[in-house]
């Protein structure tokens, strides 16, 4: 059957795409994606997580940086937002609602600790600034309203080493979550989910990227419901990446 010549303006001739591989990541740009019928666009929720669904949900370019970062932290999964700041909020807004406290060393990143401030008090949520020295002692600062636990080894701007997994120990007999902004440390230096932490995450903006060139940043975890719990809050706050970004810092 011929096609007309208006149809052929919109459908490229499809072509196998075996057996190419490139060694460097191949950049896929998507919003629409498309489905083989009806019902399996019907059932397109249930690609959320693993499949594809919409560009602004994963291409295979960004699931591709996502697979390898929960790699290099040691976490079974990952997830790439705009930037090291939008996945600072997003780790607080999956975790905490009003009424709920969140603890955030001295020595977090300025622009995160304004963000705690000047942001989530409205929302409700109280954010309790501490001595990142205070290792065992914070214990005392853990009530039962804290959701939330921010560590950041070595610290912005001072490099305060904390005690992690004593504060991790402290934060989950309390029945709190703990995440750690491992920008400073990267992957290299330090992996945060070896040592109890619950949620890793990087400025990907700075070491991965390399170059100065991008923003970015991860959240890397081990549990499977806390992922989607975050892949859900990107998803409501529309955090999208670029895929040409994504190939970037896989070179970086
Ligand atoms: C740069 C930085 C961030 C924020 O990253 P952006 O991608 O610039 O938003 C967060 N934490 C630390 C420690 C940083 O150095």
């Amino acid at each position: 059957m011929t096609r007309q010549d208006d149809t052929a303006h919109v459908h490229p001739p499809l072509r196998s795409r075996e057996p190419f591989r490139a060694l460097a990541m191949s950049v896929e740009r998507a919003s629409t994606v498309v489905f083989d019928n009806l019902e399996a666009f019907q059932n397109r929720t249930e690609r959320l997580y693993d499949g594809f669904s919409y560009g602004l949900y994963g291409t295979p370019t960004s699931r591709q940086l996502e697979d390898h970062i929960a790699a290099l932290e040691g976490g079974s999964r990952a997830l790439v937002v705009p930037s090291g700041m939008a996945a600072i909020t997003l780790v607080t807004m999956a975790t905490c609602k009003g009424g709920d406290r969140v603890l955030v060393p001295e020595t977090l990143y300025a622009p995160a600790r304004d963000m705690a401030s000047r942001f989530l008090g409205p929302l409700g949520i109280d954010a309790v600034a501490y001595d990142p020295r205070l290792d065992a002692d914070l214990a005392g600062l853990i009530d039962k309203r804290t959701r939330l636990v921010w560590v950041e080894s070595p610290g912005s701007a001072t490099f305060e080493v904390q005690d992690v997994p004593v504060i991790v120990a402290a934060a989950h007999e309390a029945g709190a979550l703990v995440a750690a902004d491992n920008t400073w440390a990267s992957h290299l230096l330090f992996r945060p989910l070896d040592h109890g932490v619950d949620i890793s995450m990087q400025a990907l903006s700075k070491h991965v990227g390399g170059h100065g060139d991008l923003l970015m940043g991860s959240v890397a975890v081990r549990d499977d419901a806390l992922f989607r719990r975050l892949k859900d809050t990107a998803r409501f706050l529309g955090y999208g990446v670029s895929p040409e970004d994504c190939a970037l810092c896989e070179r970086g």
